[in-house]
């Protein structure tokens, strides 16, 4: 018996910090047919995302691109430029820095996880989940650190399950200042694309970034980009590794190849990604999602809910978490909104679970498709009976209106 097609009329509104909405010049791009990856076309194409990527993480060096989700580029990062047992610092800013710390551990390192301590008094929630990173307390453990066992500091610089970022060019001075040689990667899966970021002037040894988050493509490609001294340490790492191996693609890439058969069709997206991004002008892409934050943000402080980042001055530009009210089952509510108005909002992901939501601003939105998906949340909390404070969707109005 045939099923009923039971897909609601109109745009699904892929409300969640990625993957976020991939616009349609993209999905016609990536409907092309597949080409021969070891053709002459193949090259130019490779040479061209390879340019222009290496723009968008404003970096001279190499950029290595993966068929992977982020995942794969995380352990890319860390399997090009490490030993077994070698000392790892992290630093605990949410869900996905203690994802990262778990791949270190069952790579065969010593990651330690430093976070600043305590709960907060209004939420009960880490208060380290709550704040970027302090490089104070980075600074401090590097200059105890005085046989340099420590090999690499790892941090988050979008953590995408808390909507904090973190100011990454302190933790290069905080580096520096301690006078300790560690590899500095950062994970900007999410804020590649959407938050300013700078590979090459904040002194990043590898940035590790994603295709589902700020370049608006479908996921399953991944990124490394990598500085001298990252390419240098991969000479003498000892962690086993083959298909993540940068030397070979570092050396294919530049004739446009790869030594495996890349994802051609990702590749195509990524070509159309960079030209929208790249023509519309980096400044401007990040203009537009710290503005679309502040509206979202207008209208969660209107509803009189907290947003998850407590500290002004690192809200991300890419999402606003939402702490809902005590008693209040963040994922029944998230539950009832899908239901009811098709608009799929993030999940309060590890210690976050049922306390929050998360509302994704990034990818192929604008102001209305956001002032829907606001509508959307707070229509979806007076049917779940929670007593808000105002009216976010007409503090947005004003502020987008405006
Ligand atoms: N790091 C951050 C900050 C992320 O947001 C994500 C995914 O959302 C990951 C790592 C893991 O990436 P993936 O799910 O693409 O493997």
């Amino acid at each position: 018996m045939l099923e009923l097609d039971i897909h609601p009329s109109g745009r699904h509104f892929l409300q969640i910090p990625g993957p976020s909405p991939v616009p349609d010049r993209i999905l016609r791009a990536m409907s092309l047919p597949t080409i021969d990856h070891r053709g002459p076309e193949f090259g130019a194409l490779g040479l061209k995302v390879l340019a222009g990527i290496a723009r968008v993480f404003q970096t001279q060096h190499p950029v290595v691109i993966y068929p992977a989700s982020g995942t794969g580029a995380w352990e890319a990062a860390l399997a090009n430029t490490l030993s077994p047992g070698d000392a790892v610092l992290m630093y605990e800013t949410g869900h996905f820095a203690s994802l990262w710390k778990k791949m270190a551990e069952r790579l065969g390192l010593e990651p330690e996880f430093i976070a600043l301590p305590g709960t907060d008094e209004s939420t009960g929630l880490p208060a380290s989940w709550r704040r970027g990173v302090q490089a104070d307390l980075i600074e401090q453990r590097l200059r105890q650190d005085t046989q340099h066992r420590i090999k690499a500091v790892c941090v988050v610089h979008n953590e995408t399950s808390t909507g904090v970022t973190s100011r990454i060019a302190d933790v290069r001075r905080a580096i520096d200042s301690a006078k300790h040689p560690a590899l500095l990667m950062v994970d900007s899966i999410s804020g590649l694309a959407s938050a300013d970021y700078r590979h090459d002037e904040w002194g990043v040894d590898v940035t590790v970034s994603g295709s589902q988050k700020g370049l608006m493509l479908p996921p399953g490609m991944s990124f490394n980009a990598l500085s001298p001294k990252a390419m240098a340490a991969s000479k003498t790492a000892k962690l086993p590794r083959s298909f993540w191996a940068w030397d070979e693609i570092v050396e294919m890439n530049r004739t446009g190849y790869w030594p495996y058969t890349p994802n051609t069709n990702l590749l195509y997206g990524l070509s159309e990604s960079l030209d929208m991004l790249l023509g519309e002008g980096l400044p401007r892409v990040f203009a537009r999602h710290q503005r679309w934050a502040e509206g979202v943000r207008a209208a969660v402080q209107a509803w009189g809910l907290p947003t998850q980042c407590a500290d002004p001055e690192v809200h991300s530009p890419v999402l606003t978490g939402v702490i809902t009210p005590k008693g209040v089952d963040a994922d029944a509510l998230r539950k009832l909104i899908h239901e009811r108005f098709d608009l799929s909002l993030g999940t309060g992901l590890g210690k976050l679970k049922g306390r929050m939501f998360r509302i994704g601003h990034l990818g192929d939105c604008n102001d209305l498709t956001l002032m829907a998906a606001l509508a959307g949340c707070e229509m979806g909390m007076k049917l779940a009976g929670i007593a808000l404070a105002g009216s976010g969707v007409q503090a947005a109005m004003e502020f987008f209106g405006g």
